[in-house]
C-alpha cells in the first residue's frame, strides 16, 4: 500500500547497527504528517541472518499501543530496503540528553524510571521482552515523555526459555552472562541498571571498552555494586531490588510506582 514516494525524506535522525532512521512528512497537501522512516537494506539483513529478527521487529511492534511505547503506523518495501513508518519522537535519545547533562536529577530520573517501568509492565503482560534497555533506545517525545523503541532484539515468549546472548554488554544481565535460561527478569535488571546510569551518569558495572569485556562480565555476575554517597537511601533501596542476582527476587514492575522513591517524586 505504501512506498517511498508516498514521502518527502526530511534529515537523518540516527543510525543504529544496520537502520539508517529519517524525519519523513507524508506528500498529502490535506494531511502532511510528519513521522520516521527506519530503513533497512535487505542485503544487510540478510547477511547477518537476522530476517527474523526484522520480522519480530514488525510483527510485535505492530501488536503494541501504548503512550511509553514508539508505535509503528505501517511498513513497505522496495527492491533493496525495508521501511517502518514510526511515531516520531520529537526530542530524540534520552542517551542524548544524559551525556549533555551529565548526570540527571533524582526527580528527573524517577520520572523516567516510571515511565519506563510502565511500558514494560506492557510489554511483559503480552509476553513480549524487549532485550535491549539502554539510553539510545530510549527516545522522548515532544512533550519530554518517555517512548520505548528499537523492538529489533524483542521476542515473544511465557516461561524462562531463552538463552541468546542479546542486548549489549553493560546492560546485559547475569543469568545471560552465565548462558541460564532467561525471561522478563532481564528487562528489570536494565531498569536498575538504567536507573544507576540516570542519577550518576555512569554505567555501573563499567563498559567493555573502559575495563575489559571480562572484567565487566564478573562484575554483573558478583552484581559488584559501589553507589557514590550524593545518592538518595530511596534510590540506593531500589537499585538493590532491581539489581539483584537472582532473577525471581527482583522486584516485580506493578510495585514500582509504589517505591518511595518513585511515589516521593510523583504527584
Ligand atoms: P537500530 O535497531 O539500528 O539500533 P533504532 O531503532 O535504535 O535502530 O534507531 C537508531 C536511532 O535512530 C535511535 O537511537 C534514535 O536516535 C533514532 N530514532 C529511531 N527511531 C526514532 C523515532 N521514532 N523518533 C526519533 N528518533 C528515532
Ligand atoms: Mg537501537
Ligand atoms: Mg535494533
Amino acid at each position: 500500500r505504501w512506498s517511498l514516494r508516498d514521502f518527502d525524506i526530511g534529515k537523518p535522525l540516527g543510525k543504529g547497527h544496520f537502520g539508517k532512521v529519517y524525519l519523513a512528512r507524508l506528500k498529502s497537501p490535506t494531511n502532511p504528517f510528519v513521522l520516521v522512516l527506519k530503513c533497512l537494506p535487505k542485503d544487510a539483513v540478510l547477511k547477518e541472518g537476522v530476517t527474523i529478527q526484522v520480522r519480530r521487529e514488525i510483527e510485535i511492534m505492530q501488536s503494541l499501543r501504548h503512550p511509553n511505547i514508539i508505535q509503528l503506523y505501517g511498513w513497505f518495501h522496495d527492491d533493496t530496503r525495508i521501511f517502518l513508518m514510526l511515531e516520531l519522537a520529537g526530542q530524540g535519545e534520552v542517551y542524548k540528553h544524559l551525556r549533555k547533562a551529565g548526570k540527571f536529577s533524582e526527580r528527573r530520573s524517577s520520572s523516567y524510571i516510571r515511565q519506563v517501568a510502565d511500558g514494560l509492565a506492557y510489554l511483559h503482560a503480552k509476553d513480549i521482552i524487549h532485550r535491549d534497555i539502554k539510553p539510545e533506545n530510549l527516545l522522548l517525545g515532544s512533550e519530554g515523555q518517555i517512548k520505548i523503541a528499537d523492538f529489533g532484539w524483542s521476542v515473544r515468549m511465557e516461561a524462562d526459555s531463552q538463552r541468546t546472548l542479546a542486548g549489549t554488554l553493560s546492560y546485559v544481565a547475569p543469568e545471560m552472562i552465565m548462558g541460564q535460561p532467561y525471561g522478563k527478569g532481564i528487562d528489570i535488571w536494565a531498569l536498575g541498571v538504567l536507573t544507576y546510569e540516570f542519577i550518576t551518569g555512569e554505567e555501573p558495572f563499567g563498559t567493555d571498552t573502559s575495563s575489559g569485556t571480562r572484567f565487566t562480565q564478573a562484575r554483573i555476575c558478583r552484581v559488584d555494586l559501589r553507589i557514590p554517597e550524593y545518592v538518595s537511601a530511596e534510590a540506593r533501596d531500589l537499585i538493590h531490588k532491581l539489581l539483584q542476582l537472582v532473577p525471581s527476587e527482583r522486584l516485580p514492575l506493578a510495585m514500582i510506582p509504589d517505591q518511595p522513591w518513585i511515589a516521593q517524586h510523583h504527584q
